[in-house]
C-alpha cells in the first residue's frame, strides 16, 4: 500500500510546488516538542511571519507621524482600506468596486441585511440551511423582530433527507422553487462549518433568482479555502472573516461583497456612517448622506489599520502563492490523501465515517468524522500526539489541512496517529 510508506508523503511534499510557503507561518510546537500537526486552519489560521512587521510598520507609522499618518508612509490611513480591494477581489472572484474589507463577520452580515432583506406582506421568508452557525442563526432571527415578524414565521431551514447527512443540490432548488414569491433572500454558508460541505453557490443563485429572491452567502469557512467566482455567478452579497483560511489572526477584520449591479444605488437602504460617504466632501461635515459607489457605500466607520495590516500581509501570502487556483489544486491532494488514509483504517461506518461529501467539488479542506464511539477519547488521543483538531458536540472531530502550511507529511503523521489509536 504505497500510502502507507512514509516516503510517499516525503515525495509529495518534495514535489509540492506550494512546500516553501510552510516557512512563512510560526507552526506552534506540540507536546513532543517537535512541530504539532495544525489542522485548525478552519478555526483560527496560523500566523504569517510576516504579520508583525506589517502591524510595526503601523506602530512606526504612528509613532513617528501622530495623525499626519492619515496622508503620509508606506500606506497612508485615509486609502488603507482600498489597498484591499484589489486583493480580495482576486480571491473571491469579483471586481474591486463589488469589494470593501471593514468590521467583523457579523456585523457585516446584519449591514448587508438591512439593505438585502426587505420583507414585505408577500415576499418575507429567509431559506438558510438548518444547523448553521450559531451567530448567524441569531442574526436572522434579530433580523426578523427587527421587522417586527416572528423568527419561527420567517426562517426556513434546509435539513438533509433522512439518514443524510448533507444537502442535495437539486433539494434546495426544489425548495427554492415551492417557496417562490414568499422567499425574500437567501442566505447560506458557502461551506458549511460542521460537515465541511460545499453548496454549489452558482446553482443556488440561480434558483433564487428565478424566484425573485435576493441571494447572498456566509463564506467564513469558503475564503481562502475555495476558488469563487462572485460576479460572474451573479450572486447579490456576501461577507467573510479572515482569520480562518485567511491567517488574519484571532478577531479580525471581514470582508463584504456587494453585486456590481447595486453599485450604482444610492436610493439601497443602508446604515450610514461618515466612511461611506462621498470622499469629495467627507470632511465637510455636512448633512445628508450620499454612499460611494460599490461595497465601500456600505462603510460605517474609518479603517481598523491594525487587523487589516495583518489581512493586508496574508491576503499578499495568496497572492504570491499564485492565488486559489493553486491553493485549491494543493488543497484537494491534501484532503484527498488524508480521505484515503482514514479509508484505510477499514473501520465500519457504525464506528467512524466521514460526513463531508466524497466529491471534491462539494468540498475544501475539511473533512469532518463522525465518531461514533470512543470519539473524545480520539480527540485527546490525537492532541497528546500533537495533532490539533478540532472537537465539535457531540461526536465530530473537524480535520482540515490548508495548502498554504500543511505538509503531506502533516497528514502522514495524522494517518499513522488513527492507525495506533485503532490498530495497537
Ligand atoms: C466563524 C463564523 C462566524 C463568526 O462570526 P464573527 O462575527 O467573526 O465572530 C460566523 N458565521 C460563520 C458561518 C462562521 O463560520
Amino acid at each position: 500500500m504505497p500510502v502507507l510508506l512514509p516516503s510517499f508523503a516525503a515525495d509529495l511534499d518534495a514535489a509540492d510546488p506550494l512546500a516553501a510557503f510552510r516557512q512563512e507561518f510560526h507552526i506552534p510546537p506540540g507536546p513532543n516538542g517537535q512541530p504539532s500537526v495544525y489542522l485548525c486552519g478552519n478555526s483560527l489560521g496560523l500566523q504569517p511571519q510576516s504579520a508583525r512587521a506589517a502591524v510595526e510598520q503601523e506602530f512606526e507609522a504612528w509613532e513617528q507621524l501622530g495623525v499626519e499618518g492619515h496622508f503620509h508612509g508606506e500606506a497612508p490611513w485615509l486609502h488603507y482600506h482600498e489597498t484591499l480591494a484589489a486583493p480580495s477581489a482576486r480571491l473571491v472572484g469579483a471586481r474591486p468596486l463589488e469589494v470593501v474589507v471593514m468590521n467583523n463577520l457579523t456585523v457585516n452580515l446584519h449591514l448587508l441585511l438591512v439593505t438585502f432583506y426587505r420583507p414585505t406582506a408577500q415576499r418575507y421568508k429567509i431559506l438558510m440551511e438548518g444547523g448553521a452557525f450559531p451567530s448567524d442563526q441569531y442574526a436572522l432571527e434579530s433580523q426578523a423582530r427587527l421587522h417586527g415578524l416572528d423568527p419561527a414565521e420567517v426562517i426556513v431551514e434546509l435539513m438533509p433527507r433522512p439518514g443524510e447527512h448533507t444537502l442535495r443540490t437539486a433539494d434546495i432548488e426544489a425548495t427554492i422553487q415551492e417557496l417562490g414569491d414568499s422567499l425574500a433572500t437567501i442566505i447560506i454558508g458557502g461551506v458549511n462549518y460542521y460537515t465541511g460541505q460545499a453548496f454549489d453557490l452558482a446553482a443556488i443563485t440561480r434558483a433564487g433568482h428565478a424566484v425573485g429572491a435576493l441571494v447572498g452567502f456566509d463564506l467564513a469557512h469558503a475564503a481562502g479555502n475555495l476558488e469563487m467566482h462572485l460576479h460572474d455567478w451573479d450572486v447579490d452579497f456576501a461577507c467573510w472573516c479572515s482569520y480562518k483560511y485567511l491567517n488574519s489572526g484571532p478577531g479580525g477584520t471581514s470582508g463584504v461583497f456587494v453585486h456590481e449591479r447595486f453599485a450604482h444605488r444610492p436610493d439601497l437602504l443602508r446604515l450610514a456612517g461618515w466612511w461611506g460617504h462621498d470622499p469629495t466632501d467627507r470632511f465637510q461635515m455636512k448633512k445628508g448622506f450620499r454612499p460611494m459607489p460599490g461595497a465601500a457605500g456600505w462603510q460605517l466607520s474609518n479603517a481598523q489599520i491594525f487587523p487589516m495590516a495583518i489581512h493586508r500581509a496574508s491576503l499578499e501570502l495568496v497572492d504570491r502563492a499564485g492565488g486559489m487556483a493553486a491553493l485549491r489544486r494543493k488543497s484537494e491532494q491534501l484532503t484527498g490523501y488524508l480521505e484515503t488514509l482514514i479509508q484505510e483504517l477499514g473501520l465500519p461506518s457504525s464506528q467512524l465515517e466521514i460526513i463531508t461529501p466524497a466529491d471534491p467539488a462539494q468540498r475544501g479542506c475539511q473533512l469532518s468524522v463522525l465518531v461514533h464511539q470512543r470519539g473524545r477519547e480520539l480527540f485527546d488521543y490525537l492532541a497528546r500526539q500533537g495533532i490539533i483538531a478540532d472537537w465539535r458536540e457531540p461526536n465530530v472531530i473537524r480535520l482540515a489541512p490548508v495548502p498554504l502550511y500543511n505538509s503531506f507529511q502533516d497528514v502522514a503523521r495524522t494517518g499513522a496517529a488513527l492507525r495506533q489509536f485503532y490498530h495497537s
